[in-house]
């Protein structure tokens, strides 16, 4: 019997199993992929904090600054604090980890259910075409965006908005986010530089092809892979007593960018907290509610108006034009809600120039809704 299987060795299983055998747990970890890390489908970009959990050495890059383009214009930022991981190694790194301090990984092992026995969980999984059994006392679901523990749970959702990315050579260290709800209803397309590469990307549900767009645009950009990805959007589930969520699994990323890598540490470092609480998924709620937890639902209500109009991309540019050193004071790729909020608090002081903006899109609103 294990105190612990946890499904998934990405960043949030990696880390958490790490910590739980730390702590003198035993743990087993299951992954159905044959290497970890491989593929990837994240682009790394993250602040500079993220260093304490990957180490300086696996910094691919520094972008020099970011140019966000949206239909009226383009905004130039600088870097204060944002770094381009390898993400490969990071997998590779906390996995390594976790099983130093004692956790038992086994690969090319598929979760399929778990059930109830008695006082403990009974988990199947699925190695080398066989069905095999463990138990445990507590499972902790880390399988990522489309989680097979939580659909287990029978909980429903979150929306998933595929993505696809180019590996190309590298043109030069700025990031680029492309914004225009025309071309990218839900989401936005990036090209982010890591080192002797960079990735061009996109994520939404109907404008997958706007890299193509984009890459025929540069007809001599020499593209060498192809891959893609799952981003969750949706309100944080973190489980049920005895089964907790953490990472992408329980959403906790960034309905605003996508960023997950940070609520996949926090998350997991609050449910090792609540461990050895009588009450586990309620100390691990308050953890979650009264930490992390708050900016993740300020950035799902942040996305929910940024998918139903222009207006605050329209906003965000225009008060951009008239005061560019508050982003770039309070500009942090992790928490991008607090430039957001931030701009919209000085566009109150410009709120009689930008109000020609307002009308002009809320005539357009109106102009769509009687077509
Ligand atoms: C296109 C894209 C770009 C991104 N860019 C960034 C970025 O720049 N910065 C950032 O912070 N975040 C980014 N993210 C988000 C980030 O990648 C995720 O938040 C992060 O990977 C979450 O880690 P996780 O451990 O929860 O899940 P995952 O990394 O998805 O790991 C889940 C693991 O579970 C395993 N698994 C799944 N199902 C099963 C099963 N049934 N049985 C056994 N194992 C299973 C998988 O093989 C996988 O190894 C991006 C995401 C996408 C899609």
């Amino acid at each position: 019997m294990y105190d612990i299987i946890t499904v998934g060795a990405g960043p949030a299983g990696s880390y958490f199993s790490g910590l739980a055998s730390k702590n003198g747990f035993k743990v087993l970890q299951l992954d159905f992929k044959s290497e970890i890390g491989i593929p990837n489908h994240c682009s790394g970009l993250v602040n500079e904090r993220i260093i304490k959990y990957s180490g300086d050495d696996l910094v691919l890059e520094k972008p020099e600054g970011a140019t966000i383009f949206t239909p009226q214009g383009s905004i130039e930022l600088k870097n204060r604090n944002m770094v381009v991981i390898d993400r490969i190694g990071l997998d590779k790194k906390l996995s390594n980890e976790a099983i130093e301090s004692g956790t038992i990984l086994s690969l090319n092992s598929r979760f399929i259910e778990f059930k109830r026995e008695n006082n403990a969980i009974a988990v199947y999984y699925q190695r080398k075409g066989k069905i095999e059994k463990a138990s445990t006392k507590i499972l902790v679901g880390a399988d990522g965006p489309a989680s097979n523990v939580k659909r287990n749970l029978g909980i429903s959702g979150p929306l998933l908005l595929p993505s696809i990315q180019f590996d190309i050579k590298k043109r030069d260290s700025n990031v680029k986010i492309w914004l225009n709800r025309k071309k990218i209803k839900d989401f936005f397309a990036w090209e982010v530089p890591q080192g002797q590469s960079s990735e061009i990307g996109i994520s939404g549900r109907y404008s997958l092809d706007f890299p193509y767009d984009l890459l025929s645009n540069y007809p001599k950009i020499e593209i060498f892979r192809k891959r893609g990805g799952l981003i969750p959007i949706g309100k944080s589930t973190l489980g049920v007593p005895g089964i907790y969520l953490i990472g992408d699994a329980a959403v906790a990323n960034k309905a605003t960018t996508g960023g997950g890598l940070l609520g996949a540490f926090k998350s997991a470092e609050y449910l090792m907290s609540s461990l050895n609480k009588t009450d586990t998924l309620t100390s691990y709620r308050k953890l979650w509610e009264s930490g992390f937890g708050r900016d993740i639902r300020n950035a799902y209500f942040l996305r929910k108006i940024i998918d139903k109009t222009e207006i605050l991309y329209n906003l965000w540019y225009n008060t951009f034009k008239f005061s560019n050193k508050v982003i770039n004071k309070v500009g942090d790729v992790d928490y991008p809600e607090i430039a957001a909020m931030a701009i919209l608090d000085i566009s109150i002081i410009y709120a009689p120039i930008l109000l020609k903006y307002f009308i002009s899109d809320l005539v357009q609103i109106h102009n769509y809704s009687k077509r």
